[in-house]
């Protein structure tokens, strides 16, 4: 013995802790951007998550990919930067504070901005590393030395520096525009920021009289209230309707205003009566078609979605309780012509569920096309690439049909917009620090502009602002392009798109090289993870339970490119089955592993070792192919049979006699370098997944005193690769598994006792299988618990034995004497009836149209599982008791 054993049990939590705290204590998770080193980089940004959050399944899958990637290229030698941090995420942090507040009965305004943000920061600082201590739980070895915020100091410059240089190229503009307008969060919301819900509602037909003659034409809204702010009424210029009419004006009902009836082919005059009114404040269609024909806009809806002073007598009221004033005061006039039930769609604020209201506002705009132009060239050229592809599509169509991006925000917490106005020359200035006096007039009477930007616009340059630009920095010339970018599909536009404009205009360079896109956790039916349905899995709990490796290797081993992953707490334990079936097998492995390394010649390395040797070598080339092709699922379950499978099933129990020193000292020692080769190898293939229990295990295997995150990927390790995967030790060793197999199969199949040993007939045509069979006569004998071996050429299948049919041969094993016949029968006849009643009460239930109508559709598919299942296994019992009757009649 070594004095290496190890503890019976795994115990994750306090060996997760241990090994974190030392790899971060040893600095095994920094780069180095010394110019000096000569590995090759490679780097990832982390999409760095709110500083709000908590750690949800999204972010257990996006960081143990990434880090998953991190540690295997480490692993290979490369220098690995993986730079971490959080984003400021406005909105989202300016409600959790005002919420906060709020239950002290403060209100922002009181406060004033300064001590607002004051109060931000300070939650910020007691709060906001909450989410980096989860993503430490997971194992994440991010080189926290390193960590960045979107609102420090170094990214807030970047920030300046990206606005003035926008706009002073003329990519950033202010301009007014109808923009998403959420009245009670008082912000401008992107298209994207705008959830459509189809929504009963109806369509008014209100008349609007002609200026000088009778009648007047028909135009249909859904928003009546914004009728008062109409500037024009908009017909087709082809329309016969109209054409013969002598009016240029109508009288605009309930404000009396004269409004002109214009021409434009946009108008379809299929649609009613081919009348349109044209509202530009409070519609983006009808916007930009008062800024072709030189429209005013009226405002008749303000900020807080209460109507304005321009609403004339309904002033001051809601926006909703205004609509039935006007069609109630519109019904008394008789200009109603008719009301309609409508569906449509309505736009509601993403975050408080108020319904949009389009608004003509000052905002800051970001002209995107000229930056998406590159960006779409950069994907099309394959300077990034896409995976898996079909999201190329989806990225194409996007950029391709961009529009500006509005990037000012009504709040307080953010990057506040560098641009000051002059309350005397009302001349605008924008630049990276505050000007003391206005350039223009000499005035020191400047007023910042109130808004933030939009926290995308900060997380936009996070490639490269977070390494240090715009200085030209050693980890930007080191680190830049980052490797790959692992994200959600979800945010592709939000980030990676706008990741890719910036990085290129600024850095004249791609942000990544490749961009992974994974799937989105489910539950185990595949339904959205959410609070009010109650299916939500929360890793930290699910960490306590099983363990961080189990959870990372369940993830990767259901991340099949473009699949959702479907996870279940009970896939998650069937993972931590694997990780203390990798524990006890490494414990097995290391009582007979010895500090020395013994001496073998290659002649001495039975077929079990030369198989599992070359399992190993193929292994590797599996794991190395699929994580350099993001084919995490591969990797890991191609790890899972080798170790289970292979390793724990086979080689362990083929090898047993060899390391107890039954055959000779050579085999012993051949079997114990194979042995401790095998284990110091799959210990670094596992590493990425399961970083935690490799580490535990790696410091008691004999020969290794570093971490096992210093180690080399096997494939570049001479020793290795001159054993070379080796054909004819795998078609060897399958034959000799495939005989053993046969006979396993046939004691479970005939109910026979584990402890009978039996005779066997293998009788196969091939002499060279003969020979390998006859060659290894002592594994197939100890491994199948057989008495009586014999090795035959094809012939009659003898009598009173069960037969199995495979690739090689036909495995008999004889009966008689092993078990009684009659016993047997009853026992089938048992188990038959009993699945007989089984299979009558599924049945009731899916004959009753009750159950059927009522139960879940998950509890119905169940019981249909059971029944096929049952029916099955009679089908079998069945099969078996017809054997046996043979037998019998042989026998008798
Ligand atoms: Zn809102
Ligand atoms: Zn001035």
């Amino acid at each position: 013995m070594s004095g290496r054993e190890i503890n019976k049990g795994y115990e994750p939590a306090e060996v997760e802790k241990r090994w974190y705290a030392y790899w971060e204590e040893n600095g095994l998770f920094k780069a180095d951007q010394s110019s000096a080193n000569e590995a090759p980089a490679f780097s990832i940004v982390i999409p760095p998550p709110n500083v709000t959050g908590v750690l949800h399944m999204g972010h257990a899958l996006n960081t143990t990919l990434q880090d998953i990637l991190c540690r295997y290229r480490r692993l290979c030698g490369d220098n690995v930067l993986w730079l971490p941090g959080t984003d400021h995420a406005g909105i989202a942090t300016q409600n959790v504070v005002e919420r906060q507040l709020a239950a002290d009965g403060v209100d922002r305004h009181q406060m004033g901005r300064q001590d607002f943000i004051q109060a931000v920061w300070q939650w910020r600082q007691k709060y906001g590393s909450a989410i980096i201590r989860q993503l430490k739980s997971l194992g994440a070895s991010c080189d926290w030395s390193r960590e960045r915020f979107t609102m420090d100091e170094g990214l807030s410059a970047a920030v300046r520096k990206v606005f003035v240089e926008l706009y002073e190229q003329g990519l950033i503009y202010q301009g007014n525009y109808i923009i998403n307008w959420c009245p009670r969060c008082n912000t401008a919301l992107a298209d994207i920021e705008v959830e459509h819900e189809t929504l009963e509602g109806h369509l008014y037909h209100i008349r609007y009289p002609y200026e000088n003659e009778e009648g007047g034409p028909v135009v249909a809204t859904t928003r009546p209230e914004t009728m008062l702010g109409d500037t024009a009424v908009a017909v087709h210029p082809d329309d016969g309707r109209y054409a013969d009419i002598s009016s240029d004006h109508v009288i605009l009902p309930l404000t009396g205003r004269k409004i002109p009836i214009i021409r434009d082919d946009y108008v379809d005059m299929e649609f009613g009566t081919g009348a349109l009114k044209i509202t530009p404040a409070h519609d983006p269609n009808d916007f930009a078609v008062g800024q072709q024909h030189g429209l005013e806009s009226v405002k008749v809806i303000d900020d807080n979605g209460i109507m304005s002073e321009a609403a004339g007598d309904f002033a001051g009221m809601d926006r909703f309780a205004c609509r039935k004033a006007v069609v109630s005061a519109l019904q008394e006039q008789g200009l109603l012509v008719k009301i309609e039930d409508y569906e449509h769609s309505v736009g509601h604020c993403y975050r408080c569920a108020t319904v949009v209201e389009p608004n003509l506002s000052k905002q800051w705009f970001v002209k995107t096309r000229p930056l998406a132009e590159t960006a779409v060239n950069a994907v099309r050229q394959e300077q990034t690439r896409i995976v898996p592809e079909k999201w190329k599509n989806d990225y194409f169509v996007w950029m391709e049909n961009i529009r500006d991006w509005c990037i000012s925000r009504q709040i307080w917490w953010g990057h506040q917009i560098p641009a000051w106005t002059c309350s005397d020359c009302e001349k605008l200035t924008v630049a990276t620090k505050a000007p003391e006096v206005c350039p223009h007039c000499g005035s020191s009477a400047l007023v910042q502009d109130p808004d933030v930007l939009d926290t995308w616009f900060s997380s936009a340059l996070w490639p490269f602002s977070t390494m240090g630009w715009p200085e030209k920095t050693p980890l930007l010339e080191r680190f830049y392009p980052t490797s790959v970018l692992v994200t959600g599909f979800d945010i592709l536009f939000f980030w990676v798109a706008r990741m890719m404009m910036m990085g290129i205009h600024f850095m004249e360079q791609v942000p990544f090289y490749d961009v992974y896109v994974h799937a989105l956790v489910r539950d185990a039916d595949g339904k959205k993870m959410s609070k009010s349905s109650g299916n939500v899995i929360d890793p930290i709990s699910v960490i306590e339970n099983y363990g961080t490796d189990a959870l990372r290797f369940t993830l990767a081993a259901f991340a099949a490119q473009g699949r959702d992953i479907k996870l279940s707490e009970k896939r998650i334990e069937g993972y931590r089955h694997f990780i203390n079936k990798l524990w006890n097998a490494a414990r097995f492995s290391l009582m007979h592993l010895e500090a020395e390394h013994p001496e073998f010649a290659e002649s001495d390395l039975s077929l079990a070792d030369r198989w599992i040797l070359s399992r190993l070598k193929r292994t590797t080339k599996l794991v190395s192919e699929s994580l350099d092709n993001y084919y995490f699922n591969e990797g890991a379950n191609g790890l899972y049979r080798f170790v289970w499978h292979e390793f724990c099933d086979w080689y362990l129990e083929a090898a047993k006699p060899a390391l107890y020193g039954k055959i000779n000292e050579k085999s012993q020692n051949a079997a114990r370098a194979v042995l401790w080769r095998v284990l110091h190898d799959v210990l670094i293939l596992l590493h990425p997944f399961v970083p935690f229990v490799t580490e535990e295990i790696w410091h008691r295997l004999p020969g290794t005193a570093d971490s096992i995150m210093r180690a080399p990927f096997p494939g570049r390790d001479p020793q290795l690769s001159e054993i070379n995967a080796d054909a004819a030790s795998e078609t060897g060793m399958e034959q000799i598994m495939e005989v053993i197999t046969a006979v396993r199969n046939i004691r479970g199949e005939m109910n026979i006792s584990p402890s009978a040993s039996l005779s066997v007939l293998v009788q196969a045509e091939d002499a060279d299988v003969r020979a390998n069979l006859e060659g290894h006569r002592n594994m197939i004998v100890t491994l199948a618990r057989i008495a009586d071996l014999e090795i035959a050429s094809a012939g009659e299948k003898p009598k009173g034995t069960a037969t199995a049919i495979v690739s090689c041969a036909a495995v008999s094993v004889y009966l008689e004497g092993v078990i009684d016949f009659a016993k047997e029968l009853a026992r089938l006849d048992k188990e038959i009836t009993k699945l007989e009643k089984e299979i009558q009460g599924l049945d009731k239930k899916l004959n009753n149209q009750g159950f059927l109508a009522k139960a879940p559709a998950d509890v119905v598919e169940q019981v249909r599982q059971q029944h096929a299942d049952a029916t099955e296994k009679i089908q079998k019992l069945e099969a078996n008791r017809e054997k046996i009757q043979q037998l019998e009649s042989v026998q008798t």
